[in-house]
């Protein structure tokens, strides 16, 4: 038993060593891919139930890495978050999103009213220079402030401190919007998310997923739908995949739909032919 003991240690040991092994290679590739434009955004539509139009995008990050071609953000921003490497790697992606949507709305004036969506790391709200770096940003690439929303996980809008108060009161004076992320799967209280001052609370696609089969998760949708309407909230059901869900989100009166259902994250160049048909149409 003793011996078998020792085994398994050796074993978790293995595996923890290769582990951070691996973890230090990514790292160090994230590290060299930032400054060579492996990083790209990719877009997903979000849809107004009510005008059935195309509402916004949200951008989400890809890896097009040299060797092992594209990788999808669960093994990049783990490893970002835990680096430091997020700040870099959401900045990248904020510029690199809005210049591609800036072009758009050049391009199609008539999409003016449609809006961006961009995902913040938690840690990004306590960085004394996030606002600044925000307005460079929009400065650099003439991007419209009122047409930018940005995204904050449930979890990290109980996280307050100074920093973070001064950069959402910066952030709410350039006109910029905010949307609680993955609502339900925290646990912050009515106070906490009605001082936190979003325009959108967007439910997590484990209760869309599940809404259809379980009352439980029907009723959950219902309630944080309602919840956020009373805040004066617009809320954004995410993880749509099937019509039975688009159809009960529209009886209960959400206002977006985002999901496989309508259209995974596009590159850019996909994306761009759903706005045209938007301003003709
Ligand atoms: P998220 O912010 O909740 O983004 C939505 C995720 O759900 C995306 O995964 C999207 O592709 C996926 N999704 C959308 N509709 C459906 C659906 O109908 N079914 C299913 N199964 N999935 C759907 P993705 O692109 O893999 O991103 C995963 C997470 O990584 C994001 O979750 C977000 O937390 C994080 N992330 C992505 N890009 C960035 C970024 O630039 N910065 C930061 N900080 N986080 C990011
Ligand atoms: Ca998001
Ligand atoms: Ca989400
Ligand atoms: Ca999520």
């Amino acid at each position: 038993a003793k011996e078998l003991g020792v085994n398994k240690f050796k074993v978790f040991n293995k595996a923890m060593h290769e582990k951070a092994m691996q973890n230090l290679l990514i790292e160090t590739e994230i590290r060299q891919g930032l400054p060579e434009d492996e990083f790209i955004p990719y877009f997903q539509p979000i849809y107004c139930l009510q005008t059935k139009r195309l509402a916004g995008f949200e951008a989400l990050v890809r890896w097009n890495h040299p060797e092992r071609g594209f990788i999808t953000p669960e093994h990049i921003i783990p490893i970002a978050e835990e680096t430091g490497l997020i700040v870099k790697l959401d900045r990248l992606m904020l510029l690199k999103a809005c210049r591609e949507f800036s072009k758009w709305v050049s391009t199609y004036p008539s999409v003016r009213d449609m809006f961006l969506t961009v995902n913040l790391s938690p840690c990004q709200l306590s960085k004394p220079d996030l606002a600044d770096a925000i307005l460079d940003v929009l400065n650099e690439t003439n991007f419209p402030s009122d047409m930018l929303k940005l995204e904050i996980t449930e979890s990290a809008i109980m996280e307050r401190n100074a920093a973070s108060t001064f950069n959402l009161k910066r952030i709410g004076e350039m006109g910029i919007k905010l949307a609680v992320d993955d609502f339900g799967t925290g646990y912050s209280s009515l106070s906490q998310l009605q001082r936190f001052p979003a325009s959108t609370v967007k439910i997590d696609r484990s209760f869309i997923s599940r809404m259809a089969e379980d009352h439980e998760s029907l009723e959950i949708v219902r309630a944080v739908n309602a919840l956020g309407h009373s805040l004066s909230m617009d809320v954004i059901a995410e993880g749509v995949e099937t019509r039975q869900q688009l159809i009960l989100l529209k009886e209960i009166g959400c206002d977006c739909v985002q999901g496989f259902y309508f259209d995974k994250p596009q590159p850019a160049e996909v994306a761009v032919q759903l706005v045209k048909m938007r301003s003709e149409g």
